[in-house]
């Protein structure tokens, strides 16, 4: 603004100065132009030609102006129409997740017509049409999503989720195999393609698909030994549901040694290799993964293949499988169980002294309580052992990081909401929330 006054203060400052000096050298100028002849001095002509200029721009702008105008009024009305359909559009999806959906309908399509069909409103229609149970309507959006670049990985993503809610498994890698060729870096899509195939027992391109996914760099090494574990593990399960324990103990002793560390697939392999090979093959596969991830299922496994041997072989044994992490929290409570099973209280309690020291273990406070009741049968001092177990820290366990389900054991599918490789050791400090309480803007939040 300071800059503009300047220079028009310059400017007028030119000019009065332009014109002091041609009042004093006004000069003559003579035109002839069609048989008539103009005498007049050189400064009026010269004020002549700047009025003539300075007219015919304030012309030209004001006639610019006036052609705008209806340009102006029609921008300003769509400008209006944006601002009050997102307005809507919030109200919209406010009304979803407070699971008014005859009300959110009315405001989508309302967004819809003042924000001229925008993709997202697409997005809100095929969710409500879920949400209502209404799949057929849902897919027709989801469809129509497609056709546009923007939505078309979430249209991608609700294809799928619908196909296999209809249990239509073809369907769904097909469209999961058309979201591979658009987004082959993207994890869910990784996941679902591996997980797709594995269900249909395409177990080679399962594992091609973690190959090539390693070698793009959209697997780190620790994902790809995982997924590649996960699908060999499930081959063998299948196997085993099939009666060929021989074929399925080739593909868990392949799972465990792509991914040592894995429990799930150590306690499947061990059990079977001691139903079917070896005890002691059993014990150095639940050894292997004790010395990578030390865990009581592990524990509890190891104890219950020589609970039937002499005490000091047994304690041995047990000492054997905690060789490397002797001091870790599940290496002193599973010496302690054992040290129990072969009576042996002042082992036990030594090494549960040394867990309560770090923390109010819930398993220590347990095992001191069998301890007092074994020992020397005190009732009294069990019950209070058992009483400080239930005020004790929370104990980890098998849990869902999609929707919270705990479930027993380890399952590549979770029970509650089906998602794949979503269960983990883990401690939950969230309360568990059913089905119907998890967020239902599944879609809009993909
Ligand atoms: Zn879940």
């Amino acid at each position: 603004m300071m800059i503009r006054i300047a220079l028009i203060i310059a400017i007028l400052g030119c000019l009065s100065l332009t014109a002091t000096w041609l009042a004093g050298n006004p000069g003559n100028v003579s035109i002839t132009w069609l048989g008539y002849e103009i005498e007049t001095s050189f400064a009026f002509l010269i004020f002549a030609i700047t009025t003539a200029v300075v007219t015919g721009l304030i012309i030209y702008h004001l006639l610019f102006a006036l052609l705008r105008t209806p340009k102006n009024i029609s921008r300003n009305r769509a400008m209006r129409h944006q601002q009050e359909g997102l307005r809507v559009l919030t109200e919209a999806i406010a009304a979803i997740t407070v699971s008014e959906y005859d009300m959110a309908q009315r405001l989508t399509r309302r967004a819809e017509k003042l924000l001229d069909a925008p993709p997202i409103t697409l997005l809100l229609s095929a969710q409500l049409s879920q949400l209502k149970g209404d799949d057929g309507k849902a897919k027709e959006y989801l469809e129509e999503m497609l056709k546009n670049p923007e939505t078309e990985y979430l249209a991608m993503r609700g294809l799928i989720e619908n196909a296999r809610r209809h249990n239509d498994y073809f369907l769904a890698l097909a469209h999961a195999e058309r979201a591979y060729a658009s987004r082959p870096g993207n994890k869910w899509v990784l996941m679902t393609l591996i997980d797709l195939y594995s269900y249909l027992g395409r177990w080679q391109e399962a594992q091609m698909t973690v190959e090539r996914s390693l070698k793009k760099r959209h697997f780190t090494r620790d994902e790809a030994r995982r997924y590649s574990a996960i699908i060999h593990f499930e081959q063998g399960k299948r196997l085993l549901k099939e009666g060929d324990e021989n074929s399925a103990l080739q593909f868990f002793a392949q799972a465990h040694a792509k991914y040592v560390g894995f429990i799930p697939v150590a306690l499947t392999y061990a059990t079977l290799k001691a139903d079917y090979a070896s005890k002691e093959e059993a014990a150095k596969i639940i050894r292997e993964t004790w010395r990578m991830a030390p865990h009581p299922a592990l524990a509890e496994k190891y104890i219950s293949l020589f609970s039937s041997e002499k005490e000091d072989q047994f304690i041995k044994r047990v000492e054997k499988l905690v060789k490397f992490n002797p001091s870790h929290k599940e290496s002193r409570l599973a010496v302690a169980a054992g040290a129990i099973q072969a009576s042996r209280w002042q082992q036990a309690r030594e090494q549960l002294a040394l867990v309560l020291s770090e923390e109010e273990n819930a398993r220590a406070c347990k095992l001191m309580a069998e301890i007092e009741q074994k020992e020397s049968g005190n009732v009294t001092n069990a019950a209070q052992w058992l009483i400080r177990a239930t005020n004790a820290a929370p104990e980890p366990g098998w849990s869902c990081s999609n929707c919270g389900h705990i479930s027993q054991q380890w399952d590549i599918h979770c029970d509650s909401c089906g998602s794949f490789d979503t269960i983990s050791w883990k401690i939950t400090t969230f309360p568990y929330l059913g089905k119907s309480e998890r967020s239902e803007l599944t879609l809009v939040s993909a």
